[in-house]
């Protein structure tokens, strides 16, 4: 029998992404619904992100490849955050016709390489094509050519209980963060000054394409019982450290020398891009920003699964969050992080 066009883009996905069925799915790719059945002393965390061409990415600067992992490293970093096991996720795929071939097969290879990385199997999604500029058909007949928009849900299990929310910092509890604050904005400076593809500087898009979720890092901290809040720093170290600070009602004190700062080459601060600054409201990270109770910092290892954890302040009671200069000087540190709708 003749499959439609969207039987076989499904099809496509189903072969080149991990779906196989285990014990706790009973059900998956390809049925009305995906079936789970939950094993007891479990949870389930469960997420989902969206990865927008023109405004998370650029088709002529990131490669299909990027573009698939780079979706799924970012929705996976989520449930890093929350200490859970990534298991599962659906995929809603908006794609214009003319993406639909050699394009879509490099996002699936990224994807597909991300899922096997991070443990994930594709249960279900959804597919539409993209209404925009270049005629192609639709229910509304011809319509123009658009924008490829991919939304991603993923599901995680974590033993019950163990879940790490934003909302438990308090006084005095000392603040971590993990990896090199500021490199992936460090890529995207390049991108933005057009000066990307220089082959000296690629190696510093490694951090901006090629996001690494915290995965075993989150799992380590929330067995070992020693985080009292966490998240991933996705929007940036000032902006996500506002959120945690209003969710558990506190306020904190960053000391600027402790923080694990990217090195920009001399070339690069030349063109006016501060390493300060990359730092402190870079976004697309994905490292952990969480909180220790000060009794059991000292059981935070300096590195952990080969990234750096670094302590770089404290929680203080109020609502005040302060950058501490070498000198002792405080001034406030300002949400400068991404703003979806500034
Ligand atoms: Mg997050």
């Amino acid at each position: 029998m003749k499959m439609s066009g969207e039987d076989k883009l499904i099809e496509r996905i189903r072969r080149r992404i991990p779906s196989a069925t285990d014990g706790v799915l009973r059900l998956g790719i390809g049925d009305d619904a995906a079936v789970l059945r939950p094993v007891a002393g479990t949870e389930w965390a469960i997420t989902c992100d969206q990865f927008i061409e023109g405004v998370h990415f650029l088709v002529d600067v990131h490669s299909p490849e990027v573009v698939g992992y780079k979706a799924l490293a970012r929705a996976t970093s989520d449930l890093a955050a929350m200490g859970a096991i990534p298991r599962f996720f659906l995929m809603s795929l908006m794609l214009p016709a003319s993406r639909s071939g050699r394009w879509l097969d490099g996002m699936l290879a990224g994807m597909s390489s991300a899922a096997e990385h991070f443990g994930l199997t594709l249960i279900g999604g959804d597919t539409a094509q993209s209404p925009g500029v270049g005629a192609h058909s639709s229910r509304f007949g011809k319509v123009a050519d658009g924008k490829i928009a991919i939304n991603l849900t993923v599901l995680g299990e974590l033993e019950t209980g163990k879940a790490v929310g934003r909302s438990g910092a308090r006084r005095g509890d000392i603040v971590f963060v993990t990896g090199e604050l500021g490199a992936a904005q460090l890529g995207l400076e390049l991108i933005l000054r057009g000066i990307h593809r220089q082959r000296r500087w690629k190696p510093l898009l490694t951090a901006h394409n090629h996001p690494h979720p915290a995965i075993k890092l989150g799992r380590w901290l929330v067995r070992q019982r020693l985080v009292s809040a966490m998240m991933d720093i996705s929007d940036g170290l000032s902006t996500d450290l506002a959120r945690l600070c209003r969710a558990s009602h506190v306020g904190a004190r960053i000391n600027e020398q402790r923080l694990p700062v990217v090195s920009v080459p001399d070339g690069l601060q030349a063109k006016g891009i501060d390493a300060k600054a990359l730092a402190l409201h870079g976004g697309d990270d994905y490292g952990l920003l969480f909180t220790v109770p000060r009794r059991k910092a000292a059981s935070i290892p300096s590195e952990l699964f080969g990234t750096e954890v670094s302590q770089i302040g404290e929680i203080v009671s109020g609502n005040r969050v302060q950058l501490i200069s070498a000198n002792g000087k405080a001034t406030p540190l300002l949400p400068k992080g991404w703003d979806h709708f500034s």
